[in-house]
């Protein structure tokens, strides 16, 4: 149903905009060369979450020589560029400033030989394993896109570059921080992703929820320590941890309606020193997916009920059980999926407009709905299709996003991205009227 009414309005689009098209790729195809030394800079020079500051600093002074007025430290190093041209609707586009703790092994002539300490102390490579470099790219151009072609649009683009993406709290911290109060409440908000499987040229589009509701899980499990050889004398940690870690198998599969999506994977489990020594405790850490939030609440509730009743089957002290770094699923705005899908069709092509599954990873562009806006987030191919059809061919995997090998075909998915967001903008901003 969705996609027919899509359909007949991409054909009412692209005869209204037509001319803007044409002269949408002229520009993409100059612009992508000049904005290659930006990308290579920011690929070169990643930072971690929360530690964007000279990404940041990069970001406003490029959103300043575009024209825009720019706000600079919104919840951290958060930036904000506005372009008002007269009146109409204030649309913002996002993306997104930090990397992550990954040694890069793309042998890219420009390959990031940074290094960090990540959280845990470690000593770590960083690199912009997750696009965000080329998002900020796209940004860039979009915002000089529209400095460009007033005459194309009005009311205010509102360009927010958000900080700390990957901790999944960089935008709650912005909105916390005054974005949609001290400077203007946006209709519409939209975003891109890079996508890790999808060719070049493409983009792909899903109305409702497109990733997960995420949340990280710490449990202590308390026991009785003690020696190896007297179990009588203990509370063992171990084993009660080994009985949670089956009984929280069954939640998902016995108490989640199968037409729900959830998920429960205990990462890491550490517990004890030495074979003969019966500890006191055993730490395990759980990620949590889902998309409802009925299914988010009834899997926290669950997961605590099962980690209380086995401290008490074992006659164990209490467990203690956090819940940390939770990020909301997104939830694409039909009406405003609808409004702008014809848009990219309208300049790609149908066949280059793909409908997508949802993915159970998360992502933080839901805050900005919750905070009152609905928001479209798209995928943006960035793969070689020969890749992909040599990939296919060998039977190996291509790297996936957070991989050490992923490297986006730059040039083409760039340019594919700038005439997809822009588009996008145009779309929701009526043209002025002559
Ligand atoms: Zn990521
Ligand atoms: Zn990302």
């Amino acid at each position: 149903m969705l996609r027919c009414l899509v359909a007949v309005t991409a054909c009412v689009i692209l005869a209204a905009s037509g001319a803007r098209a044409a002269d949408v790729h002229a520009w993409a195809d100059a612009e992508v060369e000049r904005l290659i030394p930006l990308y290579e800079h920011l690929h070169q020079n990643p930072e971690l979450s929360f530690e964007e500051r000279e990404t940041a600093r990069r970001i406003a002074d490029e959103l300043q020589a575009a024209g825009c007025e720019v706000t600079t430290g919104v919840g951290g190093h958060g930036v904000v560029g506005l372009l008002k041209n007269g009146n109409g609707p204030t649309v913002m586009f996002r993306c997104d400033l930090d990397a992550l703790p990954v040694a890069e092994e793309t042998g890219l002539p420009f390959a990031s030989t940074k290094t960090a300490v990540a959280a845990g102390g470690a000593e770590s490579g960083l690199m912009h394993a997750c696009g965000h470099d080329l998002h900020m790219t796209n940004f860039i151009g979009v915002a000089r896109f529209l400095a460009a072609h007033r005459h194309d649009w009005t009311g205010t683009a509102m360009l927010v570059a958000q900080p700390a993406e990957e901790r999944g709290n960089g935008a709650q911290r912005m909105i916390e921080d005054g974005l949609f109060t001290r400077l203007p409440k946006p209709q519409f908000a939209l975003a891109l992703h890079c996508d890790s499987s999808m060719a070049t040229g493409r983009v792909g589009w899903r109305a409702g929820y497109v990733c997960a509701n995420t949340d990280s899980c710490d449990i202590v499990v308390r026991g009785r320590g003690g020696h190896g050889s007297r179990p009588e004398g203990c509370i063992d940690p171990i084993v009660q941890a080994a009985q949670l870690v089956l009984d929280l198998q069954t939640i998902v599969s016995r108490e989640i309606s199968p037409f729900e999506p959830a998920v429960i994977t205990v990462g890491s489990i550490h517990g004890g020193s030495k074979h003969n020594i019966i500890s006191d405790e055993c730490r395990l850490q759980l990620t949590i997916r889902s998309y409802d939030p009925a299914v988010r609440d009834r899997l926290h509730e669950s997961i605590r009920r099962k980690a209380f009743a086995v401290a008490e089957s074992f006659g164990a002290p209490e467990p203690t059980v956090t819940f940390d770094e939770g990020t909301p699923a997104v939830f694409n705005d039909e009406g405003l999926v609808m409004r702008v899908v014809p848009s990219f069709e309208a300049v790609l092509g149908e066949e280059n407009v793909l409908p997508v599954e949802p993915v159970m990873g998360g992502e933080d562009f839901s805050f900005y709905s919750l905070a009152g806006v609905p928001v479209f987030m798209f995928r943006l191919g960035t793969v070689n299709p020969d890749e992909i059809e040599a990939a296919r061919r060998e039977g190996r995997p291509l790297p996936t996003l957070h991989s050490a090998k992923y490297a986006p075909d730059v040039r083409p998915a760039l340019r594919t991205g700038l005439v997809a967001s822009t588009q996008a903008l145009l779309s929701l901003m009526p043209p002025r009227v002559e």
